[in-house]
């Protein structure tokens, strides 16, 4: 459990508990570790699913698993992953705080980009992975992760910024933020100070991105409770209670310092 999340022993969506979510997340890796709907299968060690905390409310998602990550069947922990570790530590958090994963869960041989039929054939995968976290922040690490949240954008220009989340990419109510990739980073010392600039910026976008849900929430909430009042008016058997919140309370969410 990492240092900056409260623990309130409850999931955040009411009726979802945090096993019932950290199940699904499970599930959904087991699928992927026998995966073969592309050919990155016959060439993986290790399919990498991804890991992290199922309540997070920031999932960050990088291209595809290099070498180690193949070797160890987990997300960026070659070099690439130690400045990811060291951009979270700049802003106070650990890898166990947040969700971290991949647009492809299986290594391109030899680093290569991912064909576009190997990201289509694995696209289902993230987009159950974001349905069953429901993250107030997705952060996107390089071109292809961001391609998926900001079509069209390029890193040069929206790296550093915001979009809203299309809901049909399993992310019902999120942020996208996008960031250079590590690697990238690790090449280039003026990519690497940017990013670090980037990250910064990460826990101002996760409170206006809660404080956003938790209005949205709230108007669904009085929406539910005008629609029984007005049921209520009209009907024989008299008051029904509204249903329950369906999208979580804000008790369980990342603090900064
Ligand atoms: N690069 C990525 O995009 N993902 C990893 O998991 C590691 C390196
Ligand atoms: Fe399956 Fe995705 Fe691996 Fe392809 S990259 S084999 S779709 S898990």
């Amino acid at each position: 459990m990492g240092q900056g999340r409260r623990d309130t022993g409850r999931g955040r969506i009411p009726g979802v508990t945090e096993a019932e979510r950290r199940a699904a997340l499970e599930a959904i890796a087991a699928e992927v570790r026998d995966c073969t709907r592309c050919r990155l299968h016959a060439t993986r060690t290790n399919a990498v699913p991804g890991e992290g905390d199922p309540s997070t409310e920031v999932v960050f998602i990088g291209e595809g698993p290099g070498q180690n990550e193949d070797l160890e069947g987990r997300p960026f922990v070659g070099r690439a992953g130690g400045l990811l570790v060291n951009l979270l530590g700049h802003i106070g958090w650990t890898r166990q705080d947040v969700f971290i994963t991949n647009i492809v869960k299986c290594r391109p041989p030899g680093n290569r980009d991912p064909e576009p039929d190997e990201v289509a054939a694995c696209a289902p995968y993230l987009h159950r992975q974001l349905e069953a976290l429901d993250p107030a922040v997705i952060v996107t690490l390089g071109r292809h992760s961001m391609g998926r949240f900001m079509p069209g954008a390029r890193i040069s220009q929206a790296h550093g910024t915001t979009a809203p989340v299309d809901p049909a990419t399993g992310a019902h109510d999120s942020t996208v933020f996008a960031m250079y990739h590590p690697a990238a980073a690790l090449r280039t010392t003026s990519i690497e100070r940017e990013s670090y600039e980037d990250v910064a910026r990460i826990p101002t976008v996760l409170i206006e991105s809660r404080d956003r849900r938790n209005a949205n929430r709230l108007a669904r909430r009085e929406a539910a409770l005008a629609a029984a009042a007005a049921t209520a008016a009209t009907s024989p058997i008299g008051p029904v209670a509204a249903g329950p919140d369906a999208h979580g309370d804000p008790d369980d969410q990342l603090t900064f310092f």
